[in-house]
Formats: structure tokens, C-alpha cells, sequence
């Protein structure tokens, strides 16, 4: 053993990275993640909407992997609670799908008839029936799609509790500092280099969300995984005008257990760029608007961006091929925050065990 050696290293420190090493400690396998902020879950872990949605509309196994981290929720929730003393806020708020058209009427209710051929509920309401549920909608609205199973979690606490929980178990974290490269020997990567020091260890695991592409590209392995710009307003009402996440016109509102509502979200190919933007702000006020016409009277409270990690066939996880101590997580694009619990729980089974409960093949990582 060398010195500055340790089993695992994780390289990003959001919530993917935060959830192998929770799942990992579980397991009684102690990891060090490294990430380049001072503290961890301050990128797209930390900008998201936390909407946890199982109607995602791709081909199997993505929503396999989507019901199965879903699944996972209400254990974690209850878990986390009692050893780290972090309530998540996991809501199980239901989504409305409002429809204006007859075209976006067929669109919502094509995915209402896959989702319940998946085995979830999905309800199709008359405008009256949407009225009824949610008062503050637009009377323009045709009807809408009830998908009562979605929920919602705070998720800037649940990447502190999975990493307050990992750290209760051992994992140790090296924050504000940026992996530059990493060390080979044989062809074998045995190290990462932190400014300018090596920390060696048995296995590197890349979490590095949309910057994850540049790490592998290191290791001579250029897939592209890209930053999706999400822009985000947060605006307060009084008395909260919501009780179930909206969606429509593009966006949805997220009714947060702070009373506080979010309006999101734009997806923009702009680089590692994360200004909001006047434009993006008012897409999303203006959609809002028009779904609810009294949230023109609402307060603004703030607006942000984050990056979301985007490669073009979905999450990638799994070895880096031409390596066998190196696993790539990223990729999760609009479903990390949904997608964090299986993520953590599958790669720490590649590892401990070799052997993931739900196989990993359709998400191994390929350049083509
Ligand atoms: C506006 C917006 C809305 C969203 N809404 C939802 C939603 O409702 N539901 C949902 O499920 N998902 C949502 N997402 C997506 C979700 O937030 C992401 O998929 C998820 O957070 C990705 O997690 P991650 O850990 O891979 O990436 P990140 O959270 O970006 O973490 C990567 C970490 O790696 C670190 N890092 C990078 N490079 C290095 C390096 N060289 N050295 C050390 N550290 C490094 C970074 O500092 C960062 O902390 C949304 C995202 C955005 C932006």
C-alpha cells in the first residue's frame, strides 16, 4: 500500500458521487470523493427541480432504471431521517398535465396509456375535473393528465444528507479541489492528481457530471457528455396557489414544501455557461402565466442556471472500456436527481459484488 492510497476514489461530489459513496459505506467499502467546489452538491445537484417523474417517454430500460430508483424513495427518505437527522421533504405531490389542443391532448394522452401499460395510475380529467383539483388553473386549459404516483424532494438537502450519511459511515471528502489528470502505470490508472499531488487508489469512479467528459477524454476515451443549461425561477404566493406539480407550455411549477413555487425549466446547449438570462426568465414567466394567470401577481424571490450532464443515448454507467478500475456515472441529464438512488445502489454492487441488480449493459459507456 502506498502512501496517500485509498480503495476508492470518487471524482465529483453531486449527487451521483454522493450516492455511490453512501451506498458504497453501506457496504463497508470507505471511499474519499474529490470535487473542485468547497462543498458538496453546488452544481446541477444543487439547481435542479427535484421532480421525481416515472413517466419518462424513452424505450426500456430507461424507465426501468427511472421506476426502480422511484421505488427506492420512500426507504431512503425514512433512512436518511434517521441517521442524519435531514428530512429530504420527499412529497408525493402528484403531476397535472395540463393540455391547451387537441394536439397536445393526443401527445399527453399517448403517454398516459404507456405509463399505465407500465403499471402506474394515469388519469385523464375534463377542464372542469382539472378545475376542481387545482382552481388557480387557466380557463383556457382543454383538460389535463393526472400522474398521482410523481413526487418531489428538496434537493440540496438530499445531497447533503447522503454525504453527512457516507461521512457517518467513513467515507472522507477532499473538497476545493479539481482533479487535473490522472496516473498511469502499465496502462493501468493507479492515480489522480489533486493540485499537484497524486492520490493513489485501487478504483476510480468519474461522477463528475457535465465535466465528466473532459476526465475521460484524459483517459483517451472521448465520448461526449455536455453541459444542458436549465434555467430556473423561484417566485412566492400567498396563500401557496398549488398543491400538485403543474406541467405544460414547456415548463412546469413545482409546488415546494416552503410554500415557495418553481418555475422551470429551459434547456440550453450554451457551454459551461450559467448565466440566467432575461430571455429564459421570461420564457418561463410567460408560460407560467399563462397556466395560471394569478401568478402574474406573484412575488419574485430569485433566478438561477444550472448544467445538466447530456449524452445522447442517456445516463452512462459502468467500466470505461479498456479499463477495469474505472467506472463512469454521468450522463444523467433531466433525471439525476430522480435517477440517484439506483445509480448509488448499482455501482456499488459493480463493485463490491460484480454483479448490479439491474444490469448495466444498455448504459455501458461507447464512443459510438
Ligand atoms: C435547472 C435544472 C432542473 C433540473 N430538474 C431536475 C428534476 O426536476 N429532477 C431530476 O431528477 N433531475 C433534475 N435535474 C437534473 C439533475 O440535477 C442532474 O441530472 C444531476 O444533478 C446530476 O448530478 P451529478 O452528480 O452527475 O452532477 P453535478 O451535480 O453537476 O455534480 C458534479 C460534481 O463534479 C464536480 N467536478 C467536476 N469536475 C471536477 C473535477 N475535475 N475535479 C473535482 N470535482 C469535479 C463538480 O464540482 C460537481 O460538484 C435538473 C437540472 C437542472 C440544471
Amino acid at each position: 500500500m502506498r502512501e496517500n492510497q485509498v480503495d476508492v476514489v470518487i471524482i465529483g461530489g453531486g449527487v451521483i458521487g454522493c450516492a455511490i459513496a453512501y451506498n458504497l459505506a453501506k457496504q463497508q467499502v470507505n471511499s474519499l470523493v474529490i470535487d473542485k467546489a468547497t462543498r458538496v452538491g453546488t452544481e446541477a445537484s444543487w439547481a435542479g427541480a427535484g421532480i421525481l417523474t416515472s413517466h419518462a417517454s424513452t424505450h426500456e430500460p430507461y424507465p426501468e432504471l427511472c421506476r426502480a430508483s422511484l421505488a427506492l424513495y420512500p426507504s431512503l427518505a425514512v433512512e436518511l431521517r434517521a441517521e442524519t437527522q435531514i428530512d429530504i421533504e420527499l412529497i408525493q405531490s402528484g403531476t397535472l398535465s395540463v393540455f391547451f389542443n387537441p394536439a397536445e391532448a393526443a401527445g399527453l394522452i399517448g403517454l398516459a396509456d404507456r405509463r399505465v401499460k407500465r403499471g402506474f395510475a394515469a388519469e385523464v380529467l375534463t377542464a372542469e375535473e382539472a378545475w376542481r383539483l387545482e382552481p388557480a388553473l387557466s380557463k383556457t386549459i382543454a383538460g389535463a393528465v393526472l400522474f398521482p404516483e410523481d413526487a418531489q424532494v428538496r434537493n440540496p438537502k438530499l445531497v447533503t444528507a447522503l454525504a453527512k450519511g457516507a461521512a457517518q459511515l467513513g467515507t472522507t471528502f477532499k473538497l476545493g479541489n479539481p482533479v487535473t489528470g490522472f496516473i498511469r502505470e502499465n496502462g493501468k490508472v493507479v492515480g489522480t492528481v489533486v493540485n499537484g499531488e497524486t492520490v493513489y487508489a485501487d478504483t476510480f469512479v468519474i461522477a463528475a457530471g457535465c465535466w465528466a467528459g473532459n476526465l475521460i477524454a484524459m483517459l483517451d476515451f472521448p465520448m461526449p457528455i455536455v453541459p444542458a443549461k436549465g434555467q430556473i425561477v423561484l417566485i412566492e404566493t400567498m396563500p401557496p396557489l398549488f398543491q400538485h406539480t403543474i406541467d405544460g407550455l414547456g415548463i412546469y411549477v413545482v409546488p415546494r414544501a416552503d410554500g415557495k413555487l418553481l418555475l422551470g425549466a429551459t434547456v440550453e446547449f450554451v457551454g459551461y455557461d450559467k448565466t440566467a438570462t432575461l430571455d429564459g426568465v421570461k420564457q418561463m414567466i410567460d408560460a407560467g402565466i399563462s397556466i395560471a394567470p394569478a401568478l402574474a401577481q406573484s412575488t419574485f424571490v430569485q433566478t438561477w442556471a444550472g448544467l445538466r450532464p447530456y449524452a445522447k443515448k442517456g445516463p452512462v454507467l459502468g467500466y470505461l472500456p479498456g479499463y477495469d478500475n474505472v467506472v463512469l456515472a454521468s450522463g444523467h441529464f433531466k433525471n439525476g436527481i430522480l435517477l440517484a438512488p439506483i445509480t448509488g445502489q448499482l455501482i456499488a454492487e459493480l463493485l463490491t459484488t460484480g454483479e448490479p441488480s439491474l444490469a448495466l449493459e444498455p448504459f455501458q459507456p461507447s464512443v459510438a
